[in-house]
């Protein structure tokens, strides 16, 4: 049988090598930072990772990390309910209800995982998700596992989030699910007025923070912060993985009874295994770093507003970023894939990206600013664009 099976695959995937979709993986050799180095000794600044707050190779999480395992152990082997549940999950899931001023948290091993299992034990066929159009892959894998009638509206646009609502009028219960920054052009959802559409229309609301927590609002508490929230998102969901140590991790986060319903139905939940302890305190201690100092997110903001800002004066096209994700539009897809390939050999790390993960006509090189970028890592990462972007004529 694999014979056939196997000319199947190899045709599919020259198809996809031959469409120049095909994804290759770059070997790190360092930690992950500002400034990382490749297998082959080459060093190379990095401005295409999620690491917002910079805390991916932090010695205060590496440590608790490492001295956690001395009391509780490597490995959990179980799920949360049977036997995979210490102290400090608990303790873990109130410093993120905290965070986020919510009443419960739930963990899972991934936000994959807390998308994929919100809406299944909460919605049912009489019920309606209505869901921004750019919302993140795992979101829209959980609305298929779940059999509500399901209303899609254009990206953060509020006319036709007010269509799906009076159409949705007709379900016995309503969610408005978003994504709390999208990942191409680093836009916000207008959380208030979708709070606002939400109480008009009698809808639940649903923001996903994997790339806004620890980055938007006053002191980078997310959405809710950013747009005085509080109270009316009934449930966050979020990563561990970017801003927060960049390891693994995901959690529900919101009201109190739909916490214990995920608790008693989640699959996720009910059918995987629990974080283990290394994970747990080092996430334990990003939030006790958290609380104690604003530093971390008053860097990333100025090193977001000084890239920024370089950029246009240089006479590059910037969609107008809200986030620590800075699209610099260069809307020809080969050009995109050139341009990221001559910014690797100046040494300087950064993502193109064409149809079909944008728009048609919208290609453009997405650069990922962090707080571990120094001074000296942004005026070398301008000064790469602005050679490459001569070279290429995107500026003159
Ligand atoms: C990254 C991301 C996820 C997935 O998070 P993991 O914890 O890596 O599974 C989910 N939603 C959004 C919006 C994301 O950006």
């Amino acid at each position: 049988m694999y014979g056939e099976f196997q000319k199947y695959l190899s045709d599919e995937l020259a198809s996809i090598e031959a469409a120049g979709l095909y994804k290759r993986e770059r070997n790190i050799a360092s930690a992950q930072s500002a400034e990382i180095t490749l297998e082959d000794g080459s060093k190379a600044l990095n401005f295409c990772a999620n690491n917002y707050l910079g805390l991916a190779d932090n010695p205060r999480l590496i440590e608790a990390s490492r001295k956690i395992m001395d009391t509780r152990g490597y490995g959990m082997s179980s799920v949360r309910f049977i036997c995979g549940t210490q102290d400090m999950h608990k303790k873990l899931e109130r410093a993120i209800s905290e965070y986020f001023h919510t009443e419960d948290t739930i963990l899972y091993a991934s936000c994959f995982d807390a998308n994929g299992g919100v809406f299944e034990p909460l919605l049912s066929a009489e019920d309606a998700i209505i869901s921004d159009a750019l919302n993140h892959a795992s979101i829209i894998d959980g609305v298929r596992l779940c059999k509500a009638v399901r209303y899609r509206y254009a990206n953060a646009d509020m006319e036709d989030l007010e269509r799906c609502l009076k159409e949705a009028q007709a379900q016995r219960f309503r969610i408005i699910v978003t994504d709390g920054v999208f990942s191409m052009d680093g836009n916000v959802a207008p959380m208030d007025r979708i709070c606002d559409l939400a109480e008009k229309y009698n809808a639940l609301v649903m923001v996903d923070e994997s790339h806004s927590a620890g980055v938007v609002g006053r002191s980078g508490h997310g959405v809710a912060e950013q747009y005085d929230c509080y109270g009316r998102i009934d449930i966050h969901t979020g990563t561990l993985g970017k801003a927060f140590g960049g390891a693994v991790g995901g959690f529900t986060t919101g009201r109190k009874e739909i916490i214990d319903m995920l608790r008693q139905r989640s699959r996720p939940y009910l059918f995987s295994n629990s974080l283990p302890p290394m994970i747990v305190a080092a996430a334990i201690e990003t939030f006790k770093m958290l609380s104690e100092s604003d530093e971390l997110h008053t860097r990333l903001q100025n090193n977001v507003d000084y890239f920024r800002d370089r950029m246009i004066e240089a006479g590059f096209d910037i969609k107008p970023t809200q986030s620590a994700i800075c699209a610099v539009m260069l809307y020809d897809a080969p050009l995109s894939q050139k341009f990221a390939a001559k910014m690797a050999e100046e040494g300087i790390f950064v993502t193109g990206f064409y149809y079909p993960v944008v728009p048609k006509g919208q290609a453009r090189i997405r650069v990922q600013l962090s707080a571990a970028h120094k001074r000296e890592h942004l005026d070398k990462a301008i000064a790469a664009f602005v050679k490459v972007g001569k070279e290429l004529g995107v500026i003159k």
